[in-house]
Formats: C-alpha cells, structure tokens, sequence
C-alpha cells in the first residue's frame, strides 16, 4: 500500500523522534535546546557520538557517519518496512490513514 505524500507529511508533524529513540538509547540533554546525546544503537560504541536533533528531527551519528529521520530510524533499528513503521507512528500518535482518509474526502465533497 503506498500513503499520500500529504498524510505522511501530516503524520511526521506529529512525529517526536527524541520520543521514539529514547526507548532504546539513554539520552542525555546536552547544551544545545533541543538536542541530545547517547551510545549509537547501530554500532557498538563506548563514547556516544549518536545525536539526537529533536529540533530538526533526525539523529546523526559521528561515529558511522550515518543520519536517519523517524522513518527510517524505525525500519532500520527495528527492522520494519515501510508500512509497518507508518502503521506503528499512525497507532503510537493515533493518527490513523482511515480517519485521515474519511475526513480528506468530506473536505472534497
Ligand atoms: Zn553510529
């Protein structure tokens, strides 16, 4: 099943990736507003070089050099596809595609 750019768009807004890391990394604040820091979950580290920027929302590693955004944090971390990981941020947000779908299509009529 392929979503409307416009939901995922919509569902991402709602989308915290601090909130989605941090039940697998123990983040720590660091000075910057907004950002944080913790072991890499992909590579085995012992300083943290794993950022999390919940104000751009992405995390970036300095270790691996890789960066994700919510999406595809969750399918490579947790090894989801595409679907499921819309599935699980549409259930965790309760932002469903049926309801967004429902409503989209009365604003049309
Ligand atoms: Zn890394």
């Amino acid at each position: 099943m392929t979503y409307p750019s416009a939901y995922i768009q919509e569902l991402l807004a709602r989308t915290d990736i601090y909130d989605l890391v941090r039940e697998d990394v123990r983040l720590k604040k660091i000075k910057r507003p907004g950002r944080w820091k913790g072991l890499c979950p992909f590579y085995a580290e012992r300083k943290p070089s794993f950022i999390v920027l919940q104000d751009r929302q992405f995390a970036r590693c300095h270790g691996c050099g890789h960066c994700w955004g919510p999406i595809r944090y969750m399918i490579e971390l947790h090894g989801l596809t595409y679907e499921e990981t819309i599935q699980q941020l549409a259930r965790r947000y309760r932002f469903y595609y049926k309801e967004w779908k429902r409503k989209n299509n009365r604003r049309k009529e």
